[in-house]
């Protein structure tokens, strides 16, 4: 290799490196101030949101904003959600090593990969094509291989792999959706904001205790419509 190719290749290199570290750096900010800062303080919740590489799950021209304080838009109508929701709704299942989680509406795969730190295996649906097959793709580049995406109404659940041990729902619902609280284990939470779209809607947390369904209203949020489909 000549002089200066070498050069350029190094420069590259050093470019390549900078940026990855920024983006580190960036990253132990956002949860420091955003998320440790106000009341996570589950230490597996604000360890995987130390690690996820938020910035490679949107849009090249939102890298610059990966980790700031709101949602981002994904392409499609749709959004990732605000690292601080994404690490309530991770904290308040209580995840841990050995279960298995349900999460409907996989938009940037971002939600899935946080969980998969922590869990054994994440079962995602997304209804919309385009968003599944990215989601899958950075899912794999990550080599994340403990999650599931597919294509379909998240509103039928996951049947063949149920039941959960906990369900995040990260798209705004009129109601909960009968086949989420089936698939549900006894003593499994479900995370899910309810609410007419376009609105404000109330963050639920719903736990199933024998046969009884205990529902707790958590805070007011804005999500994307849940949108059905005929495709299971
Ligand atoms: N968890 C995502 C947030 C995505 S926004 C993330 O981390 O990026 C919510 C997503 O729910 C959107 O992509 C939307 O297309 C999807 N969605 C809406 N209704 C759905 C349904 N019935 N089944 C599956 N996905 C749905």
């Amino acid at each position: 290799m000549c002089k200066k190719m070498m050069l350029i290749t190094w420069a590259g290199l050093l470019l390549f490196v900078s940026a990855v570290h920024g983006f580190e750096n960036k990253r132990r900010e956002m949860v420091t101030r955003q998320i440790a800062g106000r009341d996570i303080s589950d230490k597996a919740t604000l360890d995987t949101m130390r690690s996820v590489p938020r910035h490679l799950f949107v849009p090249d021209s939102q890298q610059a904003y990966a980790y700031h304080d709101r949602p981002l838009p994904i392409g499609y109508g749709q959004t990732i959600s605000q690292p601080y929701i994404v690490g309530y709704m991770t904290q308040i299942i209580g995840p841990k090593k050995g279960q298995r989680v349900l999460e409907i509406g996989t938009g940037s795969g971002y939600q899935a990969a946080v969980l998969a730190q922590i869990v054994d295996l994440v079962f995602s649906i997304e209804i919309i094509a385009p968003l599944a097959d990215q989601a899958r793709k950075i899912i794999e580049q990550l080599s994340y291989d403990n999650v599931r995406i597919k294509h379909g109404d998240g509103y039928y659940g996951w049947e063949e792999h149920a039941p959960f041990d906990a369900i995040v729902v990260t798209a705004a619902a009129e109601y909960i959706p009968p086949p989420l609280l089936a698939q549900l284990k006894p003593g499994g939470k479900m995370v899910i904001p309810v609410g007419s779209p376009f609105m404000t809607q109330q963050l639920m947390l719903v736990t199933k205790k024998g046969d009884d369904i205990i529902t707790r209203a958590l805070f007011p949020v804005r999500f994307v419509p849940f949108t059905r489909s005929d495709k299971q």
